[in-house]
C-alpha cells in the first residue's frame, strides 16, 4: 500500500499540469490502493468525495501551490480515516475504573488485557484482572499465567460457569478493595454469534464499564466493518486495540472498524510481550500506510529549506545525481543546522563516520569548497575529473588532494544509493524526496 500510495502522489508530482483530471487519477491511484489493502469500499468513495469537496481547483487562489494543497488534503483525509476525532477515555484517579474486553477468539484480547493492566501498573495505578472467559478451556490458566508473569492480581472461576456471574463477583470484590483499574476480560467464539453478543450484553449490564474496549486483529481484512458494527449494536464500544501489528499487515482492514464504531484507536499491539503495546499514533500510522517511515522527519525538515522546484531534487526522483547535485544539497543541509541529527535521519547514512556531529559541519564545508572549484562541466557530468584535475582543484580549494579523492568516493556512494543500486540502501530515497 505505501509504495502505491507514494508512488500516486509521486505522479501528481512529475504532471507538468494540474486539473481535475490529475485529481481524478491520483483519486483513482489511491482508491486501488487502499483497496487492495483491505480498506472498505464505502470508506474509499467517502476519502474521494471528501478529498474533491476540499480541493475546489477554481478556488485555489493564484500563486498557491496547487500541488501542496492537494497533497495536504490527502494526508488530512487519510488521518481522518484513523482518528475520529473523538477524546480518548482515560482512566480517573481515586476511583475504580472498569474496563471491559471483547472481541472474537483469537483476537488478542487476553494478551492485551495483560499489556494494558502492566501498561498502568507501571505508571502508578493499582490493576487486577477479571477473567470472564468461562466457554474456552484454558482461559483462566491463561490469565492466571500472565497475571503471574506482571505480578498482576486476578479473579477467575475453575467451577463457576456463568460467566456474568464471574465477572460480577470479581469486580465487586476489586472494588471494594478500591482498585483503581479493573480489566474484564470475556470469552469470544470464532465466529459472530447472537449467543456471544447476547452475553456480552449482560456482563456489560452487571459490571457498568467505564469503557468497553473492542479489540481487533491488524489482518481482520473486509470483515471489519461487519464484526465491529456487530459489537457496537451489542456493547457501548468506545475505544480499539489493534493487534499484531508486528505482523505484516499495515492494517488497512482495521479502518473500517474506526468507521463503524466511531472510536478512537487507543493502543496497538506490537508482539506477544507484556510491554508490546504502544500509544496509538494516527500520524505515524498513517506513515507507515505512506510508506515513509521514520523519513517522514527529514522529508519535512528538507521541504522547509529546499525549494519546491528545485532542480537537484528533481534529478534525485529520477535516480541520478550529479557533483551538482551533491553541492547544493551540502548547501542546503548546512542551513539545517548541526548535521548530525540530520544524518540520524537518513537510512544508511548514519554509518557514514565523516558525517557526525560539527566534525561533519566543518567536513561538509570542506566538501562544498572543493566542489565550488570545479568547473561547470565537471560539476554536471559531463567531464571526467583526471588525476592532474584532482590536484589542481585541491589547490584551489586549500585542500588535501586526498580530500578530493575522499568527496569523489562519497559521491559514487551517493550516486549508487539514490538510484537504488545498493542492497539495503536508501533504495527509493529518490522517490520520497521528491514528494
Ligand atoms: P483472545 O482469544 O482474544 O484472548 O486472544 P489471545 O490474547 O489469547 O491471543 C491470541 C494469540 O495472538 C496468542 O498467541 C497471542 O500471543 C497472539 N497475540 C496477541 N496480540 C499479539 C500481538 O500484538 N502481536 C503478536 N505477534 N501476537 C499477538
Ligand atoms: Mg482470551
Amino acid at each position: 500500500l505505501g509504495n502505491q500510495l507514494s508512488a500516486a502522489l509521486r505522479n501528481l508530482n512529475e504532471s507538468t499540469i494540474v486539473n481535475e483530471d490529475t485529481i481524478n487519477t491520483l483519486l483513482k491511484e489511491i482508491g486501488n490502493a487502499l483497496s487492495k489493502s483491505d480498506v472498505s469500499m464505502s470508506l474509499i468513495i467517502q476519502m474521494r468525495k471528501n478529498i474533491k469537496e476540499k480541493v475546489k481547483l477554481d478556488q485555489i487562489a493564484a500563486g498557491l501551490n496547487k500541488r501542496k494543497i492537494i497533497r495536504k488534503v490527502v494526508f488530512e483525509e487519510l488521518i481522518r480515516l484513523v482518528d475520529p476525532g473523538v477524546p480518548l477515555w482515560k482512566p480517573v484517579k481515586g476511583k475504580s475504573n472498569v474496563v471491559m474486553f471483547v472481541g472474537l477468539q483469537g483476537a488478542g484480547k487476553t494478551t492485551s488485557v495483560t499489556k494494558l493492566a502492566y501498561y498502568y501498573k507501571k505508571k502508578g495505578w493499582s490493576t487486577a484482572i477479571v477473567c470472564a472467559d468461562t466457554f474456552r478451556a484454558g482461559a483462566f490458566d491463561q490469565v492466571r499465567h500472565n497475571a503471574a508473569k506482571g505480578k498482576i492480581q486476578y479473579y477467575g472461576s475453575d467451577t463457576e460457569k456463568d460467566p456474568v456471574v464471574v465477572a460480577k463477583a470479581g469486580v465487586d470484590i476489586f472494588k471494594k478493595e478500591g482498585t483503581e483499574i479493573i480489566i474484564v476480560d470475556t470469552s469470544g467464539r470464532h465466529k459472530q454469534d447472537s449467543e456471544l453478543f447476547e452475553e456480552m450484553k449482560q456482563i456489560e449490564t452487571a459490571v457498568k464499564p467505564d469503557n468497553v474496549i473492542f479489540v481487533m486483529d491488524s489482518s481482520i481484512g473486509q470483515a471489519a466493518y461487519e464484526q465491529a458494527t456487530a459489537f457496537k449494536n451489542s456493547v457501548k464500544v468506545g475505544s480499539i486495540i489493534i493487534t499484531k501489528m508486528d505482523g505484516n499487515s499495515k492494517g488497512g482492514g482495521a479502518l473500517s472498524g474506526i468507521a463503524a464504531t466511531g472510536s478512537p484507536i487507543i493502543f496497538i499491539g506490537t508482539g506477544e510481550h507484556l510491554t508490546d503495546l504502544d500509544l496509538f499514533d494516527p500520524e505515524t500510522f498513517v506513515n507507515k500506510l505512506l510508506g515513509n517511515g521514520d523519513i517522514k522527519g527529514m522529508l519535512e525538515k528538507i521541504k522547509e529549506v529546499i525549494p519546491e522546484d528545485s532542480s537537484s531534487l528533481k534529478e534525485i526522483a529520477q535516480g541520478k545525481f550529479t557533483l551538482r547535485s551533491m553541492q547544493q544539497q551540502f548547501q542546503q543541509i548546512l542551513q539545517l543546522g548541526p548535521i548530525d541529527k540530520f544524518v540520524q535521519m537518513i537510512p544508511g547514512m548514519s554509518q557514514m563516520p565523516q558525517l557526525q556531529g560539527n566534525e561533519g559541519n566543518l567536513k561538509l564545508k570542506a566538501y562544498i569548497n572543493i566542489l565550488d572549484s570545479l568547473s561547470d562541466k565537471e560539476l554536471d557530468g559531463k567531464k571526467p575529473i583526471t588525476q592532474k584535475r584532482i590536484l589542481a582543484i585541491a589547490q584551489g580549494a586549500g585542500r588535501h588532494p586526498k580530500e578530493v579523492l575522499e568527496l569523489l568516493e562519497q559521491h559514487k556512494m551517493f550516486e549508487k544509493l539514490i538510484g537504488g543500486k545498493v542492497p539495503g540502501g536508501m533504495g527509493n530515497m529518490g522517490n520520497l524526496l521528491s514528494k
